[in-house]
């Protein structure tokens, strides 16, 4: 963005691109602000005027217009408390900035990530993600398959299953979901009934935008 100076945002919140016929789509920036770049991970939706119609089009310098910052999916470093973080797709985009976020942080607090997905092929940054946990505290990484063939040794099912299957009580957990609303809608109440506290679940829910 290199009229846009240094940006300012909080890891975990949100742009929209907006076309310039007036619509609009949201995607978490990936990435902590660094100058006037910043990272985003986008699914690429069969049909999609955004993600399948206008970005596969763009040249490297083309231009299009942002309104950023977004959303309230952000760290909140006040309530210390263990991360379980859960994310489906690029659900994950918005929970790597605020872990980047995180690094080499003296006060960060222990980190479960779970990342779902239905294949092994999806999991776009795998080999990436056990690296962080060298800059990070105490740091957990857990991939979990929906559809997954028999090569994959790894854990099964859906991802907020995988999460509520190694937690015990989650009281004194601050929950991050990110990613699909019926994993959000299915895991929120599952980790409400396991004792976490409604005040720290935090959730992104990446919903289809409308046109206009
Ligand atoms: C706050 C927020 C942050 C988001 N961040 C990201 C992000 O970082 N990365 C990312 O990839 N997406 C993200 N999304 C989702 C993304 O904005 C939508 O998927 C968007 O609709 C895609 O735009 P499109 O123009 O390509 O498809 P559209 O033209 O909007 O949709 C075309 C068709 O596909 C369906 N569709 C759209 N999105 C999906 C989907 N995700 N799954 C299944 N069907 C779908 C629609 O219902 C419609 O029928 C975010 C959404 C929100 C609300």
């Amino acid at each position: 963005m290199p009229d846009a100076g240094a940006l300012d945002y909080r890891p975990g919140q949100y742009l929209k691109l907006l076309s310039r016929d007036g619509r609009a789509r949201s995607f978490s920036m990936a990435s902590v602000p660094r100058g006037g770049r910043v990272d985003l991970h986008v699914r690429r939706i069969p049909g999609g005027a955004f993600t399948d119609g206008i970005l596969p089009q763009m040249k490297a310098g083309d231009a299009i217009d942002v309104e950023l910052p977004l959303g309230s999916f952000f760290y909140r470093a006040r309530d210390y408390r263990p991360l379980l973080m859960v994310a489906t797709g690029t659900g994950l985009a918005p929970i790597k900035a605020i872990l980047e976020s995180l690094m080499d942080d003296p006060d960060c607090p222990p980190v479960s990530l779970y990342w779902g997905m239905r294949q092994p092929e999806d999991l776009y940054l795998h080999a990436d993600i056990p690296a962080w946990g060298e800059r990070l505290y105490d740091f957990r990484y857990v991939p979990v398959l929906s559809r997954a063939g028999a090569a994959w040794q790894g854990r099964r099912g859906y991802v907020h299953d995988a999460a509520l299957a190694d937690a015990g009580d989650l009281s004194e957990h601050a929950v991050y979901l990110c990613g699909s609303p019926n994993m959000i809608r299915d895991a929120r109440a599952a980790f409400l009934e396991r004792g976490a506290s409604p005040a720290h679940i935090y959730a992104d829910s990446f919903t289809f935008q409308q046109d206009g």
